[in-house]
């Protein structure tokens, strides 16, 4: 958000309250919308960023206000001891529900949060010392140095610092190295495990960071009512809250708070005008809300934040133009791997094996890539090059056969070990995550060459690391002549500079061996020459490169070594300029399999230039 608008949104909200004329309503209204933000705020870092949806967060709701409401009347615990004891409870439940549920895909998944969002609801509705379905009363306001908060006005001040609070811890998580990682648990979860990210823990964490912000509302909702009964903790909340992040923007922090003052001020309103209008006191106002949300998701996907700043970008100018703005600042440079000295085995592939059903993709291939050299892999569509690549990176288990990188057998291991080990790799279908800017893309791929963990992310204490990675990952997209673009959605690029994108999130890996799925398709000449070149030079400074590729020029100008394969079988290997004359090539080729090679096969003349 703009900082003018957030200095004015802040100045006003801290005025509010201040002035008399105010009504206690507002007042009243103002900190339901802050409790109902908090909660919010994990859903659109839970369902909106990380695609997991939950029906299930007024349970934790619950679970903050319980917890503080038994212990501070039970056994007179102050509330600001009440909120860690709430807030470790709630982190052990999310953690053991989050290990259990997250494992489920598809519509398991929020099937599963209904499940236990019911359990934990009747659990509160059940338990004698708990008071069963009248709950627990005679809280105690919080204090805070010796002023009691005991009145809306004063509540409103703590509501609403925490509120702000959560909204920066969550905004600069986001920007993160986690913040990175998570936003690719959406769309790019398969990629992000090659980057060597931990989807399954990441997943976790923001489950149990949106359970910890549901747990603080909590907590502040007991000592607002200063009673506490299981019916706010409910399914229909935990509705009402998802609703309020579609609504919002489920992708934007700040649609929070938008969405949650919407739904609130809207059924308050509902509430007062439908009896006038329909004359009956039912709740016809989810009829509407149910009305409302068909519409959102027909015409408003993404919620109202969206449209609210892209209008304000419309009238304001702001936004601009990217390219403009400078690279990040210059910062230490981030420790390098030894790399194998030239001429040694790097990846020995021994008689992997693929079979989808019956389909035997990958036959017993066998192959050598030795250090400081370029291998190029070749063969028509359908060969299985690509599946080759898959099993050799831990994307596919191999049916059999062994895969060994540096002398380790990496062929029973999950592709983010892989990665760690140096294997980096592009992919045939480019996998970005199109929405997130080219610098960011590629920062991604040096996920593992920093620590920096959630919590140093959430509190801004990861400024050097973070410059760090930037400025590794600027760097590598300007050595693929990326570097007009960093701030430019990644999405917004041409299929080619996509695929050159994916190479400098490789680089940024500082891989030992690079695994490049046709890297040069859909590129121009002279983009082509290019690439050439810094894979040229790569070579020369000791990378390691698996390269499969169509166009035969760039394959000879490039590779040491060729392998051919034709219906998953390894049909000739050797230097370039001997399998280009291979019989059985020939055939493969010309047998009318693939169109787009056999000219350039047959009728160019070897060119022994080509092959250094
Ligand atoms: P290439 O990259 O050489 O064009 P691929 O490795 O993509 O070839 O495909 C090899 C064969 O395996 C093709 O027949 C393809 O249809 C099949 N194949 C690839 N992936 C899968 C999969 N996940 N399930 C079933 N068949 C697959
Ligand atoms: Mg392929």
């Amino acid at each position: 958000m703009n900082r003018i608008l957030l200095f004015v949104f802040v100045i006003v909200l801290a005025a509010l309250p201040l002035v008399p004329a105010t009504p206690e309503f507002w007042v009243t209204q103002l900190n339901y919308i802050g409790l109902a933000s908090l909660v919010v705020l994990g859903l659109v870092l839970l369902t909106g960023v990380g695609g997991l949806t939950s029906f299930g967060q007024a349970a934790f709701v619950g679970l903050g206000a319980y917890a503080t409401a038994y212990l501070t009347t039970q056994y007179d615990v102050s509330p600001w001891l009440t909120l860690p004891a709430g807030l470790a409870i709630t982190a052990v439940v999310a953690y053991l529900l989050g290990a259990i549920t997250l494992r489920l895909s598809g519509h398991y998944l929020p099937l599963g949060t209904i499940a236990w969002g019911l359990s934990l609801y009747f659990l509160f509705g059940n338990i004698d010392w708990l008071g069963k379905h009248d709950g627990i009363a005679g809280i105690e306001p919080i204090s805070v140095f010796g002023v009691s908060l005991a009145s809306g006005r004063h509540m409103y001040y703590l509501i609403w610092v925490i509120v702000l609070l959560a909204l920066w811890a969550t905004r600069n998580l986001l920007d993160s190295r986690p913040g990175r990682a998570i936003r690719a648990l959406k769309s790019g979860a398969g990629m992000a495990e090659s980057m060597g990210v931990n989807t399954a823990s990441y997943k976790v964490v923001i489950f149990v960071w949106a359970a910890l912000l549901a747990c603080v509302s909590g907590w502040l909702y007991a000592h607002m009512q200063r009673a506490v009964s299981p019916s706010p903790f409910g399914l229909n909340y935990g509705i009402e809250y998802l609703f309020m992040a579609v609504v919002g923007g489920a992708g934007h922090v700040w649609g929070a708070i938008l969405g949650s003052s919407v739904i609130l001020v809207l059924k308050d309103q509902l509430q007062n005008l439908l009896p006038k209008l329909l004359d009956t006191n039912a709740n016809f106002e989810m009829i509407v809300f149910g009305v409302l949300l068909i519409l959102m998701l027909q015409y408003a996907r993404n919620g109202l934040w969206p449209i609210l700043s892209g209008w304000w970008e419309s009238i304001t100018g702001a936004g601009g133009s990217r390219r403009a703005m400078a690279p990040p600042p210059a910062a230490p440079a981030l420790p390098h791997r030894q790399r194998p000295q030239a001429g040694q085995a790097v990846l020995e592939v021994d008689a992997i094996r693929k079979e989808f059903g019956g389909l035997v993709a990958v036959n017993d291939i066998s192959f050598t890539v030795r250090s400081g050299e370029i291998m190029g892999l070749i063969g028509p569509n359908g060969a299985g090059k690509s599946t080759t690549f898959n099993l050799i990176s831990g994307v596919l288990p191999v049916t059999r056969g062994q895969v060994r990188f540096l002398g380790e057998r990496i062929d029973s291991r999950p592709a983010r070990e892989i990665a760690r080990m140096g294997v980096g790799r592009t992919f045939q279908h480019v996998q970005l995550l199109p929405g997130m800017s080219v610098l960011e893309n590629v920062a991604l791929g040096a996920h593992l060459r920093s620590d920096v963990g959630v919590l140093a992310g959430a509190l801004h204490a990861d400024r050097a690391r973070e410059a760090q990675l930037l400025h590794e990952a600027a760097e590598q997209i300007k050595r693929v002549g990326l570097g007009d673009y960093l701030y430019e959605q990644a999405g917004n690029l041409a299929l080619g500079q996509q695929r050159i994108l994916e190479i400098a999130r490789a680089l940024a890996a500082d891989p030992v061996l690079l695994l490049l799925d046709e890297p040069a398709a859909g590129l121009r000449y002279k983009e082509k020459q290019d690439l050439a070149r810094v894979l040229e030079q790569l070579r020369d400074e000791g990378m390691s490169i698996l390269l499969v590729e169509h166009d035969m020029d760039f394959v000879m100008r490039l590779t040491n070594h060729l392998v051919v394969m034709d219906f998953g079988t390894k049909l000739a290997e050797g230097v370039p300029a001997e399998v280009q004359k291979n019989p059985a090539v020939l055939e493969a080729y010309l047998g009318g399999i693939d169109d787009d090679l056999p000219e350039d096969v047959q009728a160019r003349p070897v060119q022994s230039g080509g092959v250094q």
